[in-house]
């Protein structure tokens, strides 16, 4: 997506609002990108649409590019249908209020992870919320699937249910029930039985078990490899058991996280956690920005123009690109420079952050330079006299010895800065001539 993207917002680069041509020739490439992450129809048609309407006139920040721009609204929209962030955020937490012991059920198809996430949800509950629980397997269909989960919980010392040969799931669960209370857990884990597809046995099977244990929670496990299937599979339990949530597997796989997506909207619930291996503590509450960032591939565009936005003020980076534009650039200028690189993560951050700034990093750090030299850079330009930051050419030998001592550092420290600087004042005019880069230009001289 990143390099679709990027021709798409080539051409809108420089532009001052985004024009509805602008979005939809935009919108086209988002669309074969989520098609490509697997998110289904439906759910790819919804999105472009909320996303069309909030993009087109929306005025373009100044520090950035139109087309960081319009990633970022994209990447908005795509958080808040996988669930949202912060104070709006739905809640993704598992619900233990009822009285104990709290059932959980775990449904979906076989292999999708309903086993090993059990056994991760019961340490989890033990370490996290001190919760003692008891877990018990209802699945008769594959031989040894019980005998499973007592081995995973024996892994993780969670009590599970003892094996009965010939007992029926909805048997199994009551005697649960029965054991659970009896052992005072406050949570009761049900581990459900799949099929490798769909069918109606299965669905009564959870109906019955749902029916029976009343589960607080009921999380549909679901392998976020499966694509396109998943919303096949989701729909199917959605009409029959009551859902409450949904638990995404093998995401440290190479899924693109389009499933996460496509769950979230067909099953209306929430995305709760995210399954990243095999081993038994690989279990993680959903993160919506870090599932979008990657349906996007973006890298972290977003969270650069985030970060530009909070910590830019309008009227420095105008003023700045004034001066750029009559090709003047002081050591005042560089001082303000620094002090936004800092404050945005100093250069390692920034590195990251920004596609091709990879290479820089590598240099600046084979250069010896890290964000401590942010710092003597700062103290290095604090040392000068206002006239001197203003006309550099000033600095010869006796003033450079005065503001090496001042800031205790060495002559060489402050000619490169005053490198730097030369450097930093070239590549603007440069940038100048090339036009429109005005924003990156602020930002990253
Ligand atoms: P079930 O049939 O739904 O009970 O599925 P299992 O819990 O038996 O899991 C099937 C396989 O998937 C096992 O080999 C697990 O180790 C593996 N597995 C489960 N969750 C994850 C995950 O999040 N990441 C990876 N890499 N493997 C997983
Ligand atoms: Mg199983």
């Amino acid at each position: 997506l990143s390099d679709r993207l990027g021709n798409v917002f080539d051409k809108l680069k420089g532009r001052g609002a985004l024009t509805e041509s602008d979005v939809r020739e935009a919108m086209r490439e988002v669309r074969i990108a989520l098609l490509e992450a697997d998110v289904a129809l439906p759910v790819v048609r919804r999105f472009i649409d909320a996303v069309t309407e909030k993009a087109i006139g929306s005025e373009v920040l100044k520090s950035v590019t139109p087309g960081q721009q319009v990633v970022k609204i994209v990447n908005d929209e795509l958080v808040e249908m996988l669930g949202g962030t912060g104070e709006d955020a739905e809640p993704r937490e598992l619900n233990l209020n009822a009285k104990p012991p709290v059932v959980i059920m775990m449904v979906g198809l076989q292999g999708s992870g309903k086993t090993t996430t059990t056994a991760k949800l019961g340490k989890l509950l033990k370490e996290k919320h001190g919760k003692k629980s008891m877990m018990a397997s209802l699945d008769v269909n594959r031989p040894a699937a019980q005998e499973q989960l007592k081995v995973l919980g024996e892994q993780v010392d969670v009590a599970t249910l003892p094996i009965v040969p010939g007992q029926q799931p909805v048997d199994i669960a009551r005697r649960a029930m029965e054991a659970a209370k009896l052992q005072a857990a406050d949570v009761l884990l049900l581990d459900t039985a799949g099929r490798l597809h769909v069918d109606e046995a299965l669905m009564a099977e959870m109906k019955a078990i749902s029916t029976v244990s009343a589960p607080t929670e009921v999380l549909l496990v679901v392998d976020s490899l499966t694509g396109q299937d998943a919303v096949n599979v989701a729909q199917s339990f959605t009409g029959e058991v009551p859902l409450t949530g949904v638990v995404l597997t093998r995401m440290d796989g190479d899924a693109r996280g389009g499933a996460a997506l496509s769950m979230r909207y067909v099953t209306g619930k929430p995305v709760k956690f995210a399954g990243t291996g095999e081993k038994l503590d690989a279990i993680e509450a959903f993160d919506p920005s870090r599932v979008a960032g990657r349906i996007l591939g973006m890298g972290d565009v977003v969270s650069l123009v985030e970060k530009a936005a909070a910590t830019i003020k309008e009227e420095e980076a105008e003023a700045l690109a004034k001066k750029m534009a009559k090709g003047e650039f002081d050591l005042d200028d560089l001082r303000m420079q620094l002090k936004q690189m800092q404050n945005m993560g100093g250069l390692g951050a920034l590195a990251g952050m920004m596609p091709g700034m990879k290479k820089a990093k590598a240099a600046m750090q084979a250069s010896g330079m890290d964000d401590k030299v942010l710092i003597h850079m700062d103290a290095i330009i604090g040392s000068m006299t206002p006239k001197e930051r203003k006309r550099p050419k000033l600095l010869n030998a006796k003033r450079k010895k005065r503001v090496a001592a001042g800031s205790g550092t060495q002559v060489q420290d402050v000619n490169k800065v005053l490198k730097m600087h030369q450097e930093m004042a070239k590549a603007m005019k440069q940038i100048k001539k090339m036009g429109g880069l005005k924003g990156l230009g602020a930002l990253f001289g």
